[in-house]
């Protein structure tokens, strides 16, 4: 059987106060519960708020239901004067099991650099957190037709210096920020191009075993009527979901792809 079990994440950003987390959390486990889901056939993980995420897990326990949670980010730093941030510690306590790391909304608005996501990423393996790595081009630079280098100089950074075992441990997703929020999806064909070269590119770093495990997600506009099309690509096993992760039939619906 294939050991890249498709993926469906979906990150709320900036929305819901605990109380309206719990209550989508709820519906979207009841609705994937009557459509007889099966989490070990496509893995459904949501990430809501730093607030949220103790709400979620206490009153709607996960593991039950079969969803998994992710943080939006996650510190570099493991303890101490760092004011404002969460460590890997104090989300694997939680019972988290994914991190997004190096979201385009972080780079572009914090100034987060390829070299932070790497420390990021090591931070979220060493407690056994799974990074989800989001790499990405902007519109000049697949206008100036230089994604595939632009996106691939990005995977290079994130996983400089990981070992094979930790590349296997890990996540990648490719979200071309022109895509995100924008309602302007990738073709499946755009998809599948960058996935794949994402995949030779790892097979390079650390291996093809490796290479050919990873499972590597495409992120960007995705919604219940295009999801099929996109996962149907070779090289792309699952998706992370913006807008239309906060509409409980949409998300229903990607959940359920096939
Ligand atoms: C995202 O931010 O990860 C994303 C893909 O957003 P949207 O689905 O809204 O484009």
């Amino acid at each position: 059987s294939n050991s890249r079990t498709p993926l469906m994440v979906g990150n709320w950003k900036l929305n819901l106060d605990h109380h309206q987390a719990i209550q989508l959390v709820q519906k979207l486990a009841w609705t994937l519960g009557d459509a007889k889901h099966d989490y070990d056939a496509v893995e459904v993980v949501v990430s809501p708020s730093f607030t949220s995420l103790r709400s979620v897990q206490t009153l709607v326990d996960g593991d039950k239901l079969g969803l998994r949670y992710a943080a939006q980010d996650i510190s570099a730093q493991e303890k101490g004067a760092y004011t404002g941030e969460v460590s890997a510690a104090q989300l694997s306590a939680l019972g988290v099991s994914y991190a997004i790391i190096g979201h385009s909304e972080r780079r572009q608005y914090h100034a987060e650099s390829d070299a932070l996501v790497n420390a990021k990423i090591l931070a979220a393996l060493g407690a056994d957190i799974t990074p989800i790595v989001c790499v990405g081009e902007a519109l000049e630079v697949r206008q100036a037709s230089e994604h595939v280098a632009f996106t691939l100089a990005q995977v290079d950074g994130a996983l400089a210096g990981l070992s094979a075992e930790q590349v296997a441990a890990l996540v990648i997703a490719y979200e071309p920020v022109w895509a995100i929020g924008t309602g302007e999806v990738a073709t499946p064909e755009d998809a599948q191009e960058i996935a794949e070269a994402i995949r030779a590119r790892v097979g390079e770093l650390v291996g093809a075993d490796v290479a050919a495990g990873l499972r590597i997600l495409y992120g960007g506009s995705v919604k219940g009527d295009n999801v099929a099309q996109i996962m149907a690509k070779p090289d792309v096993d699952g998706t992370l979901v913006g807008g239309a992760s906060l509409v409980l039939e949409q998300f229903a619906a990607i959940a359920g792809f096939d």
